[in-house]
Formats: C-alpha cells, structure tokens, sequence
C-alpha cells in the first residue's frame, strides 16, 4: 500500500531550483520526479501519483495556483499533498493557495533546514491523514473491511464488471441461531465465533476479492472476475470449515452460517440490487434449514429486486 520510499514531483520551470533541492535534500530518503512546467506537471501527478508535490507560482505556461486547482479538482490527483514554493509571498496568494487545497507554503529563496523539516512534516500528515481514513472504514472485531468500504468496494466492482464485461459474484452470509449462541455459551463465545469465521473468509479469498463485516453477525464476499459455480465452490469452502471448526474453549458449541449469492445475470442492476438480490437469497437459504448456499438465478420468479 504505502510505497517505501516517497517520491517528490517538483514542479518548477528553473532547472537550477531542481539541481539545488536534489543537493539540499540528497539524504532525506525521498526519490525526485522534475517537471519544467505546469501541464508536465499535472501529467506526471497523474500517472506517477507522487508522495507529495513542491509547485512553484511563476511558470511560463501555466501558474501555481492553477496547478494546484487543476490537481486537486481531478479525483486521481486531488489527494496528493501539495506545498507551494513562491518568491512571491503576498498574503492573497498564500491564501488562495491554502483556499484551493495546498498544505503549505514556502517563500523562496528557502531555508534548507526548513524546508526538509516542512517536507517531512507534509509527508507524516499525509500518512496519518490515510491511516485515519483507513481506520474508518475497518471494523474493530474481526479486522475485516466495514460497511462503508462495502458499499464504495460493491459500487466500483459493478461498474468495472459492467464495462469489462466480466463476471462478478457477491455473496451476503449471516451465522445461524447467532443469537441462540450467544444465549448459550455467551457474548465472549460469540465473539470467538465472529472472529474466527473472518479470518475463515480472509483465508479463503484471493487478493483482489473483498471479505466486508456487513452488520452485526452478517458478512459480504465480492468476488470479481467469478462465475456463479465458481463462487458456490469457495462459499462451500468456508461453509464447511466453520462447520466442522471444534470449539475447545465452548465445548458443545458448533456454529454454522447460511449463505445467499449473486452472480451477473443481474447485468445492468445497480449496487443496491445486488444486494436485495443476495438477501433474498440468504432469507431463502434460511428458510430452507439453513447452513446451505442458495445462489441467485434470474430465472427465479419468486425473487423481485427491490430498488
Ligand atoms: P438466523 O439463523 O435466522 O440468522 O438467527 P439469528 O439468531 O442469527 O438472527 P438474529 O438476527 O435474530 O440475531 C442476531 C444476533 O447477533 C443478535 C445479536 O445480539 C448478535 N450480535 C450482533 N452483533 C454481535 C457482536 O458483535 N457480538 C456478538 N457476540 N453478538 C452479536
Ligand atoms: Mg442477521
Ligand atoms: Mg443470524
């Protein structure tokens, strides 16, 4: 996720300011992109997605703060921490710098020591500023990814299934007489068995499929790029696991979980669909003795999509 060593696109038109910062900050650890201009700039912000961005005001082409706008009004750049460097330093520019998303701002000529210092202090924002932003959407229990990240993960695998034309899954599962168990062995046991069956999930799914906690004791499995058959497979996986799980701590106690699953078919559906589609499923599975998958087929006319 975090690249190891933060790299620092400087944007400027003087090759003397880029020759100086590569002396000045030789030993901070950071690799150095050069831009000569504001559109170079812009571009490489784009595909190189650098740690961070030093812009200078006065450029031929186009002006810092026009640098700024254009980055921070593009979702692939906007959350690029960005410090200006001006020889200007009128308080309207540092202003309209700040106004438009930049988070500092030195005055040239610069002072070594400051600047490095600003630099690092830009890049530990930045990294606590994601880690915050990661945090909120991990659930606390089990590690797992949080409803929120669900719905933004689900929304962005529909779109992409829809405009690759590849297949996806999704699948809603829900522990069985959770509440029952909870009664029986305790809200710790419990615990123990939300815990045990998220890391059944993270064990089971690839690298690009995303295991979510969905609510309470209900979890979701995106699974891009998976038939309905192959989707079923991995599901029976975890579902037989869990099952066959022994709980030396809670003798007596078994758990097992139903599962509901979706699989394309359900082409131009929005998210939301998705998920009605997955539920009704997951209600079917229950009603039909639980500890079972039951998966969607569009040719179900008992199933109406919500939405
Ligand atoms: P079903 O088989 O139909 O799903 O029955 P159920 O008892 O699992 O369903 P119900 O929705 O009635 O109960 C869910 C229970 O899950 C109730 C709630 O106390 C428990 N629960 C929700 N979140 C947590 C949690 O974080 N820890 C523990 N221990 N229990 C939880
Ligand atoms: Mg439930
Ligand atoms: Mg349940």
């Amino acid at each position: 996720m975090e690249q190891s060593t933060p790299t620092l696109l400087v944007i400027d038109d003087s090759p003397a300011i880029h020759r100086l910062l590569a002396v000045k900050l030789r030993d901070e650890g950071i690799e150095f992109i050069a831009a000569l201009g504001g559109t170079e700039g812009i571009e490489i912000a784009r595909n190189q997605k650098p740690s961070l961005i030093l812009c200078d005001q006065n450029m031929p082409d186009m002006n810092g703060l026009e640098v700024v706008r254009a980055l921070k009004s593009d979702p692939a750049t906007m959350d690029i921490p960005l410090i200006m460097l001006s020889g200007e330093v009128a308080t309207e520019l540092k202003v309209k710098a700040f106004e438009l998303g930049a988070m500092d701002f030195v005055p040239k000529p610069f002072d070594a020591a400051e600047l490095r210092a600003r630099i690092q202090s830009a890049l530990r924002i930045d990294s606590l500023m994601k880690m915050l932003a990661q945090r909120a959407q991990i659930d606390g229990l089990t590690g797992l990814w949080n409803r929120a990240r669900f719905n933004d993960a689900l929304a962005a695998e529909v779109n992409q299934a829809e405009r690759s034309g590849q297949t996806l899954s999704l699948a809603l599962c829900d522990l069985d007489h959770f509440k029952k168990l909870n009664d029986t062995f305790g809200h710790q046991a419990g615990d123990a068995a939300l815990v045990t069956f998220a890391n059944k999930l993270q064990t089971a799914m690839r690298s690009y499929d995303v295991a979510c906690r969905y609510g309470g004791e209900e979890f979701a499995l995106i699974l891009p790029g998976t038939e309905g058959d192959a989707a079923f497979v991995v599901c029976d996986r975890i579902r037989t696991s869990i099952e066959a799980t022994s709980w030396s701590k809670y003798p007596g106690m078994a758990v097992t979980v139903s599962f509901g699953l979706t699989n394309s078919g359900l082409e131009g559906n929005t998210p939301e669909q998705w998920v009605a589609a997955a539920d009704q499923m997951l209600y079917t599975a229950k009603e039909n003795g639980r500890n079972r998958i039951e998966l969607f087929s569009p040719e179900r006319q008992d199933i109406r999509l919500a939405g």
